[in-house]
């Protein structure tokens, strides 16, 4: 987190460039709810003035999918603003509801869903017992190991397949704490990382793969600056899954090649610049289908950091977007992040959307037997 971060903020000349390029202003088709809004309120914020509702209501509709970076003139990095305004709410205790029972939930119980810690055992493939020490660590994380372990299980067993030396925490893990991260949270996102740095090492692994482009975000680029940097290194499934089809590992029948859409997920795209692995791993099982705006233009799905359980209609909205195009092109197959499959999953199936996988379920269908 910045320092000086009112300081930056006060650079904004009002210009509007990052007006448009928000997905809430592409969703609403208000102002109010673009990038520029979003800053004008936390400088008024930072100045000590009162908010009005709608002020505080565009602080909340931000995912932090820092699709707004690139179009600020005076490089405000607009997503560390609306941290900061949250963690200066949070001060004034004007923190929602539904935001405090999150993170009381991460904080307390390991995940955003409070889920028993036993829940996330069902995503390990029967007959696979995880070794103390392995060379890989595998983190599903809360959506994949909780929510569709289906997605975990699938990479698992490609692993397994391969010959991977790997293991995974099951009821030991524990929340990233993104959500920590995105409401400014930030004493209690360090005690995290502390906690989950210090869990990954014990288990010796080098590299730490993610199924959650924004687990990697965070134990990647967030960790190191709350805690310090760790001994291995991290990876996400996309970029080990094409390393294992480069090498042969895994071998893949495309014969039942699909037309299949991929959705750049916003941390792994803009924050971690991974754009080519998963295009290569889509283009391995069938016929790559881009998004009008992808890769670092990607736009946001509209659920994280809170905004789908405070605003799920305007979540549902940019969903709706998002398949809506996957559908007018044909698309057979949507591919994405698992926690965007969660929610756009969710739109109601008269829709006719195409279904949603993930790489490793699409690459598991095709594996040569
Ligand atoms: S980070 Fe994303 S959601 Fe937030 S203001 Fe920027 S474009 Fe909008
Ligand atoms: S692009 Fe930058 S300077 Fe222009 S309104 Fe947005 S934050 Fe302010």
């Amino acid at each position: 987190m910045l320092e000086n971060v009112a300081e930056v903020a006060s650079t904004c000349t009002l210009c509007g460039a990052c007006i448009e390029v928000c997905p809430f202003f592409k969703a609403t088709n208000n102002p109010k709810y673009g990038a520029m809004a979003k800053v004008e309120a936390a400088i008024s914020l930072f100045e000590g003035k009162d908010l009005k509702e709608e002020d505080l209501k565009t602080l909340y509709l931000c995912t932090r999918c820092d699709g707004c970076h690139s179009s600020c003139p005076m490089e405000i990095p607009i997503s560390v603003v609306v941290q900061a305004a949250r963690g200066e709410l949070r001060k004034r205790n004007m923190v929602p509801e539904k935001y405090k029972t999150i993170a009381e939930a991460i904080i307390k119980m390991g995940s955003p869903m409070a889920a028993a810690p036993e829940k996330r055992i069902a995503c390990i493939p029967e007959g696979f017992k995880p070794p103390e020490k392995a060379k890989y660590l595998y983190v599903p994380g809360c959506w994949s190991g909780i929510k569709l372990p289906e997605t975990a299980k699938a990479t698992m067993e490609i692993l397994i397949k391969a010959g991977i030396d790997f293991t995974t925490l099951g009821e030991r893990e524990w929340c990233c704490g993104l959500f920590l991260i995105d409401t400014g949270m930030i004493d209690e996102a360090k005690k995290l990382a502390e906690k989950n740095t210090v869990l990954f090492e014990s288990t010796g692994a080098r590299t730490v793969v993610t199924e959650c482009p924004s687990c990697y975000d965070v134990f990647k680029n967030v960790y190191p600056a709350l805690f310090r940097k760790p001994e291995y290194e991290v990876v996400h499934i996309s970029e080990l899954l094409d390393q294992l089809i480069r090498e042969g590992k895994v071998s893949l029948d495309a014969s039942k090649s699909k037309r299949i859409i991929y959705k750049d997920p916003c941390p792994l795209a803009r924050r971690g610049g991974i754009l080519q692995p998963p295009r290569n791993v889509v283009k391995s099982v069938g016929e790559l289908i881009e998004y009008k705006e992808g890769g670092k233009d990607a736009v946001c799905c509209g659920a994280p950091a809170g905004v789908k359980p405070l605003y799920p209609d305007i979540a549902n909205r940019l969903a709706e977007m998002l398949m809506g195009e996957a559908k007018e092109k044909g698309a057979e197959v949507c591919v994405g992040c698992v926690f965007c499959m969660y929610h756009m999953g969710g739109l109601p199936k008269e829709a006719g959307f195409p279904p949603l996988k993930t790489l490793s379920q699409l690459v598991l269908e095709s594996l040569n037997k």
